[in-house]
């Protein structure tokens, strides 16, 4: 058994009666002792109140803020670690995918796994525990893509758990490769199916096929969609209004839906109404939106500066009592040049972008306790009697310090191990 002492933990990942007394909304934390027993945390008590257990090692964190291992609910590990031979020079959206399509002749198996564990390994020593990551799959050649991330996912047993959705057009489900692309990516153990949908005539009946063949297969969806700022993108409406349809009852995820932001007010309220009425979980990807939203320079000869930060309605959908999570999305790659799979900076610029200090407490479910649940994985992402015993371990004692320097040191605690993860060099990647 491992005894960490002094933990300070943020009150919204604690058991309800740890937080029951007044919680400051400046440092919504409440110090306390863990019990660690094998792979779970066993017990939690006011720093304190645990006693002393023999034999047992202890480990006292002095104040230090202590997480669980981060949920990163949506991200592209097979686009990863790309910019540097597949840059986006436009920065647009469309330049994005033409990038990623010419860069798609390097993706071989060797590629794959190099980039794909690069990205693992940098995950790992942040303090990441769970990754959901979107795979490019067609029939031609999405068989290697998802037999690559297979064969990540029996590597980090253990450490980290790696799920898969495949993400394919919207318009596939209505042909017969979208059912041979879900068998595709089933037969490799993916979590859901997924997709990329835009606006057109057919949508309705490729949300309602998606629906069907998922239904079939006993497996909920986790879709992208409205990630641009033209208001009258609405495939979140539509998914909604689709899942209401059919009654769908396996768990739904959005991912994006940034146009809900540029709509009118009226509209995104009855749109949210029919998201909650729906059960429809939302994963928004601030540092992609930031960078790729607002871009002006395409049509204009010199750039120009953005005027809106590009992500979704976030207090709103909160606080219709949606659950949302924020995830890292690309990195590294031409639809986001920048990142680093942290979890903590990605939290940092959520809260920076969305203003989610003004309601700190609840902020850090984003990337912990409410990603997990998103993705099915409900006792990651909490420290509670029962849940998976990973911890992180930061230098920061207080949210103010977290949030100033999300990049700083951190130890982790996995199981009963206590350990210093060191990030991999970018050098690795740069002779290919
Ligand atoms: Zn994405």
């Amino acid at each position: 058994m491992l005894i960490v002492r002094c933990a300070r933990v943020p009150a919204a990942l604690l058991p309800a009666r740890l937080a029951s007394a007044p919680i400051d909304p400046i440092e919504p934390t409440v110090l306390c002792d863990l019990a660690v027993e094998g792979s779970r945390i066993k017990a939690v008590a006011p720093a304190g109140g645990l006693g002393h257990h023999s034999p047992a090692r202890e480990f006292d964190a002095g104040g230090s803020l202590v997480f669980p291992g981060f949920i990163d609910a949506h991200v592209h590990l097979d686009k990863t670690h790309t910019w540097h031979r597949a840059p986006n020079r436009s920065r647009t959206f469309i330049g994005a995918l033409q990038a990623l399509s010419d860069d798609k002749s390097h993706w071989s198996e060797a590629d794959l796994q190099r980039r794909a564990g690069f990205a693992l390994r940098s995950a790992w020593a942040h303090g990441t525990r769970v990754i959901r990551t979107h795979v490019d799959t067609s029939t031609q050649w999405g068989e290697r893509s998802h037999s690559v991330m297979a064969g990540l996912r029996r590597e980090w047993a253990g450490r980290i758990t790696l799920q898969t959705v495949p993400l394919c057009g919207g318009n596939d489900y209505l042909t017969a490769d979208g059912e041979k692309m879900a068998d595709l990516a089933l037969r490799h153990g993916a979590s859901a199916l997924g997709g990329y949908f835009t606006m057109s005539d057919d949508l309705p009946a490729q949300l309602d096929r998606m629906l069907a063949i998922a239904q079939e297969r006993g497996v909920g969806v986790d879709l992208h969609v409205d990630e641009s700022g033209n208001p009258r993108a609405e495939c979140l409406r539509f998914v909604a209004e689709a899942v209401l349809r059919s009654s769908f009852s396996l768990p739904v995820v959005c991912g994006h839906c940034c146009s809900l932001s540029v709509q009118d007010h009226a509209r995104a309220q009855s749109t949210i109404a029919l998201i909650r009425a729906a059960r429809i979980g939302i994963i928004s990807l601030p540092d992609c939106n930031l960078y790729l939203q607002d871009r002006r320079c395409a049509a204009a000869q010199f750039p120009r500066t953005p005027l809106w930060r590009g992500i979704t309605l976030v207090h709103d959908l909160m606080d219709a009592g949606i659950a949302v999570a924020c995830a890292s999305d690309n990195v590294r790659d031409a639809f986001h040049a920048f990142g680093d799979y942290n979890l903590a900076e990605v939290f940092a610029h959520s809260v920076r972008l969305a203003h989610l200090d003004a309601r700190l407490e609840e902020s850090v479910r984003v990337v912990t306790s409410t990603a997990a649940e998103l993705i099915g994985e409900p006792d990651h992402g909490r420290i509670a009697p029962g849940a998976w015993a990973r911890l992180v371990v930061f230098e920061a004692h207080r949210f103010s310090e977290l949030l100033s320097r999300p990049r700083s040191p951190r130890l982790c605690i996995d199981a009963e191990e206590i350990h210093h993860p060191h990030t991999p060099d970018f050098a690795e990647l740069n002779d290919r």
